[in-house]
């Protein structure tokens, strides 16, 4: 009997609602399930409410790290942007100066009249591949990492280092040849011993000491103010420095390449057989020894023993 009695009490709830202002009390009977029921939904609400201040709290969390990551990004992006300008400028130069180096020999070949030999180099290098990215403007675009840029301009720039390096090498070979001919250019002579004009020219002409018959002219004479410099009209040395009969004071000079020179009548001579003389070099003051009637030089030119006209040379 007690145990029905309790079962009985615990199927309903009876709620009491007393007003402040009114008198009557309102009942509110409700079965147990429905407070269970209650309950419930209760809990579900308060679960679901927490799991939603998570899930709000995760978010937040995503969107600033999210928001950290492109504030870094963006700070790379920037640094980036100005490797590579810094990149592409050091690419541009180079290469301008791969190219100014290919014009320059090219110019140098030329203005010693050497052909330009090296056509399949020129054009190796001005085909090279420089592949370079776009120039990126700061700030128009969306941050992202440029690493790949950076490494397509730096195998510009190793691809730019390894034609400096052929270059180098192509110059060096091409050094020979220039050299070869700035040798000869320097030897061969060219212009006149003294600044002073003809006297007398290359070729037959009436004897000049009896005026009587005529003789061959080897040379040309210069008419000149006793004492002055005579000078070496080409790179060469010396092989004979002394008196010789006719031509009284006498410089010979072997220039190479089948030129020699001969400068007579000097009154002193500064040079010594066997002495290394440049182009410009004084041999000698000039005079009037030897077969000579009044101070000039006596200037003669060979080209493989055979006298030819100085004039030629001038
Ligand atoms: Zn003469």
């Amino acid at each position: 009997m007690k145990k029905a009695i309790t079962k009985k009490r615990l199927k309903k709830i009876t709620l009491l609602f007393i007003p402040e202002n009114e008198t009557k009390v309102r009942k509110l009977r409700l079965p147990i399930w429905a407070i269970k029921a209650i309950f419930v939904v209760f809990i579900a609400c308060i679960s679901f409410a927490c799991l939603n201040i998570k899930e709000s709290f995760k978010y937040k969390a995503i969107a600033a790290n999210n928001n950290k990551k492109i504030y870094e990004l963006t700070e790379l992006n920037i640094a980036q942007k100005k490797q590579i300008a810094k990149l592409q400028d050091s690419t541009v130069v180079m290469k301008d100066q791969i190219d100014d180096n290919i014009k320059v020999l090219g110019e140098i070949k030329k203005s010693i009249g050497l052909a330009n030999t090296n056509d399949s180099f020129d054009n190796a290098i001005l085909s090279a591949e420089l592949s370079l990215p776009e120039m990126i403007s700061e700030g128009t675009n969306s941050p992202s990492d440029m690493s790949n840029e950076i490494v397509k301009i730096n195998i510009s720039l190793e691809k730019l280092s390894e034609k400096t390096i052929v270059q180098k090498e192509e110059i060096k070979k091409s050094m020979a040849p220039i050299n070869a001919k700035l040798a000869y250019l320097r030897a061969v002579p060219t212009g006149k011993p003294i600044n002073d004009s003809i006297s007398a020219a290359y070729g037959t002409r009436i004897n000049p000491i009896t005026h009587r018959g005529s003789e061959f002219h080897k040379g040309v004479d210069l008419g000149a103010k006793f004492g002055v410099n005579v000078y070496a009209t080409g790179d060469g040395e010396v092989i004979f420095a002394g008196w010789n009969g006719g031509y009284g004071n006498v410089v010979i000079i072997s220039h190479g390449y089948g030129f020699t020179t001969l400068y007579a009548h000097n009154s002193k001579l500064l040079v010594k057989t066997g002495e290394k003389v440049k182009r410009g070099q004084a041999l000698a003051k000039t005079g009037s020894t030897g077969r000579s009637t009044a101070p000039h030089v006596h200037y003669e030119v060979k080209v493989n023993g055979k006298n030819v006209n100085p004039v030629k040379y001038f």
